[in-house]
């Protein structure tokens, strides 16, 4: 490795962990979460587009599934969906907060718990497209049943099984699942949430070397109350590095009919009714030291892993919802006559539509540009399926609030009821109270753009390392220094120079004024990531506000770029059919207005003033503002 880079992984987590400046606690998080990370060497769109590189041949044209994976991938969601439409009414499951026993049998039976499991094991094998496919599908009739799907498959243990597993636990465990068996995933604790690092279950050796036990509480676990093998995280005995004791967290592979695993209590939510979500307590549970899957000290980065993977599904649900708010939309929208137009048509029922219609194509774009890449094996997908997850979980939110809005006193009505007075029962509260979940779950959008802005500085990082290490030497400061001086004095004229001039993309007809766009903004974007990381260095991690305006912006990029070869795809599709490439141009003004709209806010914002007031909120300062109301909660 050459000088000016960080020598040792330690030199990494030194670095990142001195970022963090004032508290132990978060140095602590910090460096168990950087040693969780895994570089990864191959080719990232979006991390090139972070340091002003667009490169369209990566997305352009758009990847398709081949005909004979769609036909495996058509006749599972064929079968599935004929069968839940008959036998499974989503708005009893949520009511009843019950997926009936004989839809959960015959779901086993088709081996929808087995779709991800490869075939060499029994299972169908499915491609990341026709399973993200399949939950599309599924999520856009009943939310409850998707979860319970993708709860089991995208984090419980089939995916870290099939990524981490040794042949012994493959052999053992993945016919499990084609006979039926259900999964869950327990990493989040009462105490702990966005930063497991701090987890207190513990898994301890026993005397013979033979089993760990297991103690502790998980919280929020799906599927944990009807699962039968669960993957659980805990700390196992920490490790001595240069001196210091360094905690480890390992994953375990846990049959929950071992004694001492109980459920202590089925938790309830504003909506996925019907999902089976609990409260799980580890009281001295004897494990096989065979069940630990990966190395010990292995378990957040095993976790992290999984969740970057099992990520893609939420897009993929998110924008089977947006569907069926589309649909929701039209027809309403269509039919419902008021002052003399239908509601749709009148100039803000107008906005509305044509925002569901847009963000729903980039949604879609989204999700299946990122699982065609996770097929392909060759792309670094981690800060797409982020991105795709932050941008689809936030965008449904809109698009079901808009579709609420469009349907008046009707929206906010149950389906249950509408239907019980003789209308048509849209499901959009229930729409509703089951997206709401997307945006806190699996990464919330604080920690994906937090996730987003740590990839985006890596390369600056690595590069400048050394100098921004407190623990370097002057020697290796001064040579970093050199070096660093010398890459930069070529880089930053590029990026002035990219701002203003870009290639051509004919084969974009009408969108080509978008890449030409996107190529000018990675520059301006990268450059404002390198003077923001040169003008705050280690308090740059505090710029939350900053950095998050950036990510946003970064996003944003790559759902234009996905959308505009998407729709140019599909208008191929579709017979040389412009209305994808219509929706994706006016996708991509919306998309330029809010992009612009953020560049101005990184100089021109209220950021101190809203700091300043939450400090005093959070001092009492304010509290006279509280008086007036039923106080239903404990005294302080
Ligand atoms: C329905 C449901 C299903 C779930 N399923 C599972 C499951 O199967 N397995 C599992 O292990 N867990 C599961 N979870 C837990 C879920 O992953 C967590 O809720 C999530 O990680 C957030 O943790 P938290 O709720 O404790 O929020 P906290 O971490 O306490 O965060 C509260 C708020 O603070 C923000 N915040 C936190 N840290 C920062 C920061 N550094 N900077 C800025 N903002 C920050 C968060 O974004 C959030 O808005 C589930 C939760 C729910 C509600």
């Amino acid at each position: 490795m050459g000088s000016n880079k960080l020598e040792t992984d330690d030199d990494r987590l030194d670095l990142a962990a001195s970022a963090a400046g004032d508290n132990e606690q978060k140095r602590a998080a910090i460096e168990i979460t950087e040693s969780a990370r895994k570089e990864n060497h191959l080719p990232s769109f979006s991390g090139q587009l972070f340091e002003g590189v667009f490169d369209p041949k990566m997305l352009f044209p758009f990847p398709q599934q081949t005909p004979e994976d769609k036909a495996i991938g058509d006749k599972i969601i064929n079968e599935l969906i004929s069968y839940l439409t008959e036998h499974l009414d989503p708005e009893e499951v949520d009511a009843t907060r019950t997926i009936p026993k004989n839809v959960i049998d015959e779901m086993k039976k088709l081996g929808i718990f087995a779709l991800k499991v490869p075939k060499e094991y029994g299972g169908l094998g499915l491609s990341q497209m026709n399973y993200c496919r399949l939950v599309m599908k599924v999520a856009s009739y009943c939310g409850s049943t998707a979860v319970l799907i993708s709860a089991h498959q995208s984090i419980g243990v089939p995916q870290p099984l099939k990524m981490f597993g040794t042949e012994a636990q493959k052999k053992k465990f993945f016919p499990r699942f084609r006979e039926g068996s259900i999964s869950a995933f327990a990493l989040t604790e009462p105490d702990v949430g966005s930063d497991p690092a701090q987890m207190s279950s513990t898994a301890k050796l026993s005397d013979d070397g033979k089993f760990y036990i297991l103690n502790g509480k998980k919280l929020w676990c799906t599927n944990g109350t009807v699962a039968d093998i669960i993957i659980m995280m805990a700390q196992t005995a920490p490790k001595i590095v240069k001196g210091k004791e360094k905690k480890q967290i390992s994953a375990f592979i846990v049959e929950t009919n071992t004694p001492g695993v109980e459920v202590i209590h089925r938790c309830e939510f504003m909506g996925l009714g019907g999902i089976y979500n609990g409260l799980l307590n580890f009281t001295n549970v004897k494990i096989p030291v065979e069940n630990i899957l990966d190395e010990e000290g292995r378990g957040l980065a095993l976790a992290l892993a999984t969740i970057n993977v099992g990520r893609l599904t939420l897009p993929a649900a998110c924008t089977g919802a947006a569907k069926q708010c589309l649909s929701i939309a039209r027809r309403w929208g269509m039919n419902r006559v008021q002052w003399g137009m239908p509601v749709g048509l009148h100039e803000s029922g107008r906005d509305k539509i044509s925002y569901i219609a847009a963000t729903t194509l980039a949604m879609e774009a989204m999700s299946w540009l990122t699982c065609a890449w996770a097929d392909q094996q060759n792309i670094d997908i981690r800060i797409e399926a982020a991105m795709a997850k932050l941008f689809c979980s936030e965008s449904i939110w809109k698009i079901v609030d808009m579709t609420m809005q469009l349907r008046g006193g009707r929206g906010y009505e149950k389906g249950s009821s509408l239907k019980a007075r003789g209308e048509v029962p849209y499901p959009v509260e229930r729409i509703m109270r089951d997206s709401r979940i997307n945006t806190i779950l699996e990464g919330s959008s604080e920690i994906m753009k937090l996730f987003l802005a740590r990839e985006a500085m890596d390369s600056h990082l690595k590069r400048s390392g050394d100098l921004l290490n407190p623990k370097a030497s002057i020697l290796k400061k001064i040579k970093t220094f050199g070096s660093v001086l010398k890459f930069y004095s070529s880089w930053v004229p590029k990026q002035l120079i990219g701002e203003w001039k870009a290639g051509t993309y004919k084969d974009l007809g009408p969108l080509e004024k978008h890449f030409v766009f996107i190529e000018k903004q990675a520059h301006h974007l990268a450059k404002k990531i390198f003077f923001s990381i040169l003008r705050y260095r280690q308090n740059l991690e505090k710029k939350q506000l900053l950095l998050g305006r950036l990510m946003e912006i970064g996003t944003e990029l790559f759902a234009m770029a996905a959308t505009c070869s998407y729709a140019a795809s599909l208008k191929e599709q579709r017979s040389r059919d412009d209305s994808p490439v219509e929706l994706a141009d006016y996708f991509c003004q919306l998309a330029r207005r809010r992009i612009q709209e953020r560049f101005k806010a990184l100089s021109s914002n209220d950021d101190r003033a809203s700091s300043e007031i939450a400090k005093k909120a959070i001092d009492k300062s304010y509290r006279w503002l509280e008086e007036g109301v039923v106080w239903m909660g404990p005294n302080e």
